[in-house]
């Protein structure tokens, strides 16, 4: 813990010495360093699910891992960069099935229909960062990256933002994990209105619909479609189709039993938010349904139980390291409008969510051997970006899912479902050196994944902190 103060307080000097994340953007490069890097001495975990190597060794080699043994069997090249990863986890980099960036955690999004405290100027959170977007992105984008999470899908928000932080990070102008990113959702609703909403695009036809897609698939370029709720099956099996002809996925949201089997029918690819939010227990036939169908569940525990988590401690709310990389006025914003959150209209599901549901639900679904990927829910009211990953692998775990399998669903079963598993996803010879590490075991104890020491990201070492200093290949044969 002394650590991460350390490391929080640090991180509060720089926001505050670099008045912009701007000052780091000269100093980005997306290319990783020449020569190569071995991580010595950490456990690995590889995000198969088997057997960990214990003392193991991972050499990394431009932007690659070149290869994995451990401290007896495999020799560190002389000249390499060494990163002591004793007394850690070696796993590969977290992927976030479901994540927000335009939003960063504000108590209240938009007063029309969160009820705004009247802190946040202009009607809530969404019409300012609309505005001003541009003077605290890189924020929450880099605190996500530093929690260990090295791949994102973003699942619904404001175009403009999302093409340009991807884009952005793409470019390596600002630091954050790579981007999968929908823009705005497409919902059943009156077309006329869709200018003066934030992250909807309304459809009252599938034609509308099919044109929607096409238009966020072909002209502006998104990775895939977020079909939002209310739509009828033609509406769906429209979007659907647009998508799949591009090889992009669909996410999507769902009400009732029926909606789910319309949509299972129509070919969405995931389901969000199920087991999080409130609602009857799902029945047999519905279990059976998405056991069968193989649907990803993103269940986004953090939806319900982060109202418990803060109702609990509320002390959360003024961790320093929680908001450390925002400008100030944001910070100081983000925070008065998370203060009075047991009021905050957006928890009332929550709350009732709480009682026994959420923890039931996902049990449930659990229990029914269905495919469950991690997601975050990262920016909505109190969902830091900085501990959303840790806070949800923790969730997961204590509602009865096996550590391993928390890992799994976190690393490889996400890049599995993106199609990405050959690149991304776990620590073999030959894929993209995506890896962290964290203090500690959290096969003993999920909490670790709070304490995230290094993270790599393309080969590249974004944070190394802590005993994990680097130092020259013939100090550490002296480790031993
Ligand atoms: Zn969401």
């Amino acid at each position: 813990m002394k650590r991460l103060v350390g490391t929080f307080a640090a991180l509060i000097l720089t926001a505050s010495l670099q008045p912009a994340i701007t000052a780091e953007r000269q100093a980005q490069s997306p290319k990783p360093a020449a020569g190569a890097i071995a991580i010595v001495g950490g456990m690995l975990i590889n995000g198969h699910g088997g057997q960990p190597i214990h003392q193991s060794v991972v050499l990394v080699e431009n932007g690659t891992i070149k290869a994995i043994g451990t401290v007896d069997s495999l020799k560190v090249p002389a000249g390499a960069r060494v990163i002591n990863a004793r007394g850690k986890t070696v796993m590969p980099g977290l992927i976030d099935m479901h994540s927000h960036s335009d939003i960063v955690g504000a108590g209240v999004y938009d007063d029309r229909f969160f009820g705004a405290a009247p802190v946040v100027p202009e009607g809530g959170w969404h019409p300012l960062s609309k505005a001003r977007f541009k003077e605290f992105v890189g924020a929450s984008e880099k605190h996500q990256l530093m929690a260990g999470v090295t791949m994102a899908r973003e699942v619904g928000g404001f175009l403009d933002a999302d093409l340009y932080i991807r884009d952005a990070i793409n470019r390596g102008e600002i630091q954050g994990s790579r981007r999968i990113v929908s823009g705005p959702w497409i919902n059943y609703g009156d077309p006329a209105l869709t200018d003066k909403l934030f992250h909807t695009i309304n459809v009252n036809t599938a034609d509308g619909a099919r044109a929607a897609a096409i238009n966020l698939l072909d002209v502006h370029k998104v990775d895939l479609i977020k079909a939002y709720n209310n739509l009828t099956e033609p509406m769906v099996k429209a979007i659907v189709e647009e998508a799949h002809k591009r090889g992009k996925h669909v996410a999507s949201h769902v009400r009732s039993h029926e909606d789910l089997v319309m949509r299972i029918a129509a070919g969405i690819d995931s389901m969000e938010h199920m087991g999080a939010t409130t609602g009857e227990r799902y029945t047999q036939e519905t279990l059976d349904l998405l056991a069968e169908s193989r649907l990803a569940v993103v269940p986004t525990l953090n939806v319900g139980l982060v109202y418990k988590e803060t109702e609990e401690f509320p002390e959360r709310l003024e961790d320093p390291a929680a908001l450390a990389l925002f400008p100030a006025e944001f910070a100081d914003l983000i925070r008065r409008s998370a203060r009075d959150f047991t009021n905050l209209r957006y928890f009332d599901g929550a709350k009732k969510a709480n009682k026994g549901g959420t923890q039931a639900r996902f049990k449930q679904l659990l229990d029914a051997g269905v495919r469950i990927l991690m997601g975050t829910e990262a920016g909505t009211p109190l969902n830091f970006h900085s501990t959303a990953a840790a806070r949800e692998m923790v969730w997961m775990n204590r509602l009865g899912m096996d550590a391993l399998d928390v890992i799994v669903a976190s690393t490889r079963a996400p890049a599995q479902f993106l199609r990405e598993d050959q690149k991304y996803g776990s620590i073999e010879v030959g894929k993209v050196a995506d890896i962290i590490a964290v203090d500690g075991n959290p096969l003993f104890d999920m909490a670790v994944m709070h304490q995230v020491s290094l993270v790599m990201k393309d080969g590249i070492v974004y944070k190394v902190e802590g005993a994990a200093a680097s130092q020259s290949s013939t100090a550490a044969s002296r480790l031993r």
